[in-house]
């Protein structure tokens, strides 16, 4: 096969929900229709248990999975489909907002009876930002659960979203008949059985046809009726060029459990859904059939084995092809570097590969090299962008518990913070280490793992910050900026990258700070124009 049509069949994507919408249960299904697995069981769900966090057996357990799971890759009618996994758990929010910036398109999964939840809304946000393509899933169809019409526009006013139904179900819970499919124009009836592979389908090319009150029942004819009526005259048409653009997103409804709706969401996926696009770099625009490679990492995964130190890297392949052996410059540190064994993933097991097109990720063994956002080429410097770090929830000092062990503990912390584990700032004062974390759950996992896995203790002490935010002023030289400095000289920290953060303590400081220095920008991100 040529390289431009391994480019045109690959699809990588991600599927975002709040916990327990059921997106490990689509995920499953998805693999199934690939063939991938065989039965329905074998993805194992990611989860962080309720409890997970004073069960240090559990997080490892978890991390285990979470390297299984990273990438899911399979193929469906000649097409390669890379399933990234984006962790639902809110204390790990970061690992899936940088997922996002490796997957070309994603599917939001909403559960019919709880709707748009907190998680969805944040992630969503990041990606409408980005203009990524979406198709939503509405799932748990056989549950009772919101009207779809009153759904729809929940999706529409709390996701910024303008939806556009592809299917519209046929009943809800005890009641569910089935799905009728705008995109296919036909029934599918409900059976209920999630082990049959195809359900009963029946084409309906007339909704007026008598066809419609023999499968369903006279009521729900004419309900149905009515409902396409009202969402032929609400909704706009699907338009293929919007979607990919990002400013409309295609709405089915289903059962994942029930293996319910998945088909149809998948045969439009493949056919809709984006085949790698370009990827921005600070020097240029990089487009997938440029003959040279390039790649960024996105996710970097410590080895569970505290013998083999070794990490994976996790490199998305933005264009050319990648090839073993090949000397490729790792464009940070200047170096040119082979890799004899790269992993391409597969559903559940990871082989090594010698070539990886765009569109796919391949694992890279890492002896301590690359942090998030490190850029590979052939020789051309490039970096990606898109990677920022987020101003952190949660803020504590940490402190050495074992004088021996400083080294390992600096070591430890460094190479946590290169995973993405947490972030760390070090105080302009004093010197003092601060870490930053998105969920408090961090804080045991970074305290276990350097027990675990560098030898060395740590301790915590509170601090009070309310968000740590990227100064950028107009003019570093401005009176205004030296008296920022030595007026906030307690609140001033550098980041892993050298680049000055402000420690806020409240809003309200942040505010009045923002007041007294106007030509300085305060930001919550690391990266800005
Ligand atoms: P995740 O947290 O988003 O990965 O959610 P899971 O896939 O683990 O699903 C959470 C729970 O919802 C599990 O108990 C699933 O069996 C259940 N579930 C998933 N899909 C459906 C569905 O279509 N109908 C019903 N009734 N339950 C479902």
């Amino acid at each position: 096969m040529s390289f431009l049509s391994e480019i045109q069949r690959r699809r990588t994507f991600g599927i975002i929900s709040h916990p327990d919408a059921g997106k490990t249960t689509l995920t499953e299904k998805l693999l199934l229709f690939g063939g991938a697995i065989q039965e329905a069981g074998a993805v194992k769900s990611n989860k962080i248990k309720k409890g997970a966090t004073s069960d240090f057996m559990e997080i490892e357990r978890q991390r285990g999975i979470s390297v299984a799971t990273s990438v899911l890759a399979f193929e469906y009618n000649g097409i390669k489909i890379n399933i990234l996994d984006t962790p639902g758990h809110k204390d790990f929010a970061e690992d899936t907002f940088r997922t996002l910036t490796a997957v070309d398109s994603v599917i939001v999964v909403i559960d019919v009876a709880k709707g748009v939840e907190e998680q969805t809304e944040k992630l969503v946000e990041v990606c409408r930002m980005r203009n990524i393509p979406m198709l939503v899933f509405i799932n748990k169809l056989d549950r009772e659960g919101k009207d779809a019409f009153d759904l729809l526009d929940e999706v529409e006013q709390k996701l910024g979203l303008t939806v556009c139904p592809l299917s519209f179900p046929i009943g809800m819970g005890y009641d569910f008949k089935g799905i009728y499919n705008l995109w296919e124009k036909n029934v599918n009836i409900f059976t209920g059985d999630p082990k049959k592979d195809i359900e009963d389908t029946v084409e309906i090319n007339d909704l007026n046809s008598p066809e419609l009150e023999k499968l369903v029942g006279e009521k729900h004819a004419n309900d149905l009726r009515d409902n396409i009526e009202l969402v032929n005259g609400i909704y706009p048409e699907f338009n293929k060029e919007d979607y990919l653009k990002g400013i409309q997103q295609p709405v089915f409804f289903g059962s994942a459990l029930n293996n319910f709706g998945v088909r149809e969401l998948l045969d439009c996926f493949v056919e809709i859904a984006p085949k790698p696009r370009p990827k921005q770099s600070e020097e240029r625009l990089v487009k997938p059939e440029e003959k040279d490679f390039s790649g960024f990492v996105f996710k970097i995964h410590a080895n569970m084995d505290p013998n083999h130190r070794n990490r994976l890297a996790f490199v998305k392949i933005v264009s050319g092809e990648f090839h073993r052996n090949n000397p490729y410059l790792h464009v940070r540190n200047g170096k040119k570097m082979k890799f004899s064994s790269p992993n391409a993933f597969f559903a559940e097991k990871k082989e090594i590969v010698d070539v990886s097109y765009p569109g796919d990720i391949v694992g890279l063994q890492d002896s301590g090299n690359f942090k998030i956002g490190d850029t590979l080429t052939e020789g051309e410097i490039l970096n990606y962008k898109g990677i920022p770090s987020f101003s952190p929830e949660h803020f504590r000092y940490i402190n050495n518990a074992d004088p021996m062990k400083s080294k390992q503990l600096y070591k430890g912390i460094d190479q946590l913070m290169d995973e993405g584990v947490a972030q760390l700032f070090t105080l302009e004062l004093n010197g003092r280490k601060v870490i930053g974390t998105v969920g408090a759950l961090q804080y045991e996992v970074i305290q276990y793992r350097l027990e675990h896995e560098y030898g060395a203790k740590c301790t915590y002490e509170n601090l009070n910050v309310h968000k740590a935010c990227w100064v950028d002023p107009e003019d570093t030289k401005s009176e205004e900026f030296k008296d920022f400095k030595r007026v906030k000289q307690r609140f001033l920290a550098k980041d892993k990258s050298g680049q000055l953060v402000f420690l806020a303590d409240s809003m309200f400081t942040l505010q009045m700070t923002e007041q007294k220095y106007p030509n300085i920008k305060f930001h919550y991100t690391s990266e800005f124009d």
